[in-house]
């Protein structure tokens, strides 16, 4: 992915969205960062950079960023909405442990659905939830430890 401001820019001006800082920002970061940040996290990262910024700005951006198909909601998580900017299809797992959400490949178009033939779909989600490798790792060697 390009990830220079005249490219990002581009993008939103491509989605008819008035490039502003802000918003330019909050996209760069999620390119960069990847993963699944929060409202509250990505608020973290740039109100060092900017001081003007506001949650509510951030919540804002990111609300017009997802209407514009430019960051998907992940929701798996009851306490707080997730954002993503991999945008092709995959599944989520989060740990209950370390509360990471992690991405994997799931062939979503291929799964066999019955009874929503009349239906109009407009996302199709794959949550998954349970305790991931490093966590369960980690039990092992504490338990190990006791022994
Ligand atoms: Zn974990
Ligand atoms: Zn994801």
């Amino acid at each position: 992915v390009d990830l220079s401001i005249e490219s990002i820019t581009e993008k939103l001006k491509s989605k008819d969205i008035r490039p502003s800082y802000q918003r330019v920002k909050v996209l760069e970061y999620l390119y960069q960062k990847g993963g699944h940040p929060t409202v509250d996290e990505i608020f973290r990262a740039l109100s060092v950079h900017i001081p003007s910024l506001s949650k509510v700005t951030i919540y804002n951006t990111l609300h017009t960023l997802v209407d514009a198909d430019l960051v998907r909601v992940v929701d798996i998580d009851e306490a707080e909405m997730h954002y993503d900017i991999i945008l092709s299809d995959h599944g989520h797992f989060q740990c209950e442990v370390c509360g990471t959400i992690y991405n994997f490949q799931v062939n979503i178009g291929q799964a066999s659905i019955e009874g929503l033939n009349q239906f109009e779909i407009k996302q199709k989600n794959v949550y998954f939830k349970g305790i991931c490798s490093n966590c369960l790792e980690q039990e092992q060697n504490r338990s190990k430890h006791h022994e």
